[in-house]
């Protein structure tokens, strides 16, 4: 019998040198491949250009090269598709589904502040709306005068659309119920880079063919909204496996700063590939 042809994909952010973290990620990716049962692709998501630099796009090539991992080519970079990320996101708009936020930080602290609170998120207080309820007259003023804004998501208007519940599933815990409103009207055009991660990759996603969504934990809840994305934008939902996240001996999740972690420190002190992925619970 042939097996499903699952299609997998690792989807680094090339800011910093890959660390344990991101190894247990892509080899869980892998698996897929490794069993026989699907493909595997790699995606360079360097559209936040602030962040992202070009050494540390090389360090992911050689790094993922040296723990044994092999992907299609070729690779996908998202800093190469801004034109398509700003065409999504211009139809969301005409649709009446985005809208101009030209607040600060600052701003919607002060507005929270003012309002005596805000219903709290995944990632602390939600957006209080502030902007939600200018006028067009007013938007157009703002934007005639040059002030910068951000495309935020209408959440309300959004679901009003979609109409029925939302849900995925999820390898790790099956039938997963989208929340959205734990992220609220979320920025899905940011000032700076003129697109935003949830945006891209959904968009990403669909267009390659991904069956399946494997990433850490610490992603699960930009599901809620990409669940919500993919209903607006017609897309086929992808399964999803969140993995548990790497911790270092104090069960504190390793981050950029752990700097003995890297892939490239380990390398270099003279460690195997296969003691990495031994280390990580993978057996090949
Ligand atoms: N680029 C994201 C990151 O490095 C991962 C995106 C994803 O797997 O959905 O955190």
């Amino acid at each position: 019998m042939d097996l499903p042809s699952i299609v997998t994909r690792f989807a680094p952010s090339p800011t910093g040198l890959l660390h344990l973290g991101h190894a247990y990620s892509a080899l869980f990716s892998f698996e897929a491949v490794r069993r026989g049962e699907g493909r595997f692709l790699l995606r360079i998501e360097d559209i936040d250009f602030t962040r992202c630099r070009e050494e540390f796009e090389g360090g992911i090539f050689e790094d993922l090269e040296w723990l044994g991992l092999e992907w299609e080519t070729p690779v996908r970079r998202q800093s190469e598709h801004l034109a398509e990320y700003a065409a999504v996101a211009e139809g969301l708009r005409e649709r009446g589904l985005l809208y101009p936020c030209f607040c600060t930080r600052k701003d919607i602290l002060r507005e929270i502040e003012r309002a005596g609170g805000a219903p709290h998120g995944v990632e602390g207080p939600l957006y209080p709306g502030t902007c939600r309820s200018l006028s067009e007259d007013e938007r157009q003023t703002r934007i005639d005068a040059g002030d910068d804004f951000a495309l935020r998501l209408d959440l309300g208007r959004a679901l009003a659309e979609i109409g029925e519940p939302l849900s995925w599933f999820d390898r790790g815990g099956g039938e997963v119920t989208a929340r959205p409103e734990l992220l609220g009207d979320a920025v899905l055009v940011r000032k700076d880079i003129g697109t935003s991660y949830h945006l891209a990759v959904v968009h990403d996603d669909a267009l390659q063919g991904i069956t399946r969504v494997t990433r850490g934990k610490d992603l699960y809840e930009a599901t809620h909204l990409h669940r919500v994305l993919q209903a607006l934008l017609d897309l086929p939902v992808p399964e999803y496996h969140h993995h548990e996240l790497v911790c270092d001996e104090n069960g504190r999740r390793l981050a950029k700063r752990d700097e003995s972690e890297t892939l490239r420190s380990l390398r270099e002190a003279g460690e195997s590939p296969k003691a990495v992925r031994e280390r990580l619970g993978f057996d090949f």
